[in-house]
């Protein structure tokens, strides 16, 4: 009996399941000729990707029919919102002052 051909179980680096290799995605550039992922976790993972895709697909679209629609938006929410406006932009200085201080600490003043 010659030395029978064992398959060689991988495992997912995704869902951690042993498979056989031609349950793996194909990819010429692995050594193995395969990668660490399983058609089914890579199928799950497209599927996912061309969701994201179509939505800032969309998104993309809708600003190119709105030009300056988000400027608006953004306009009307600062209207909306003084307060929290005020408070960003108190923050925003305070966080200014404080790289400005940073700079200048250490160094010896002239004054
Ligand atoms: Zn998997």
């Amino acid at each position: 009996m010659s030395a029978a051909q064992i398959p060689l179980f991988k495992v997912c680096s995704d869902c951690g399941e042993a498979k056989l290799p031609e349950d793996f995605v194909a990819d010429k550039t692995k050594p193995s000729g395969r990668r660490g992922r399983c058609k089914v976790c890579q199928r799950l993972i497209d599927r996912q990707r061309s969701r994201q895709h179509a939505t800032a697909e969309r998104q993309r679209a809708w600003h190119a029919r709105n030009p300056g629609k988000r400027r608006e938006y953004q306009q009307r929410w600062e209207a909306a919102h003084p307060e929290q406006v005020k408070e960003n932009r108190r923050k925003s200085n305070q966080r200014r002052r404080e790289r400005e201080l940073a700079g200048t600490a250490g160094k010896e003043s002239t004054e």
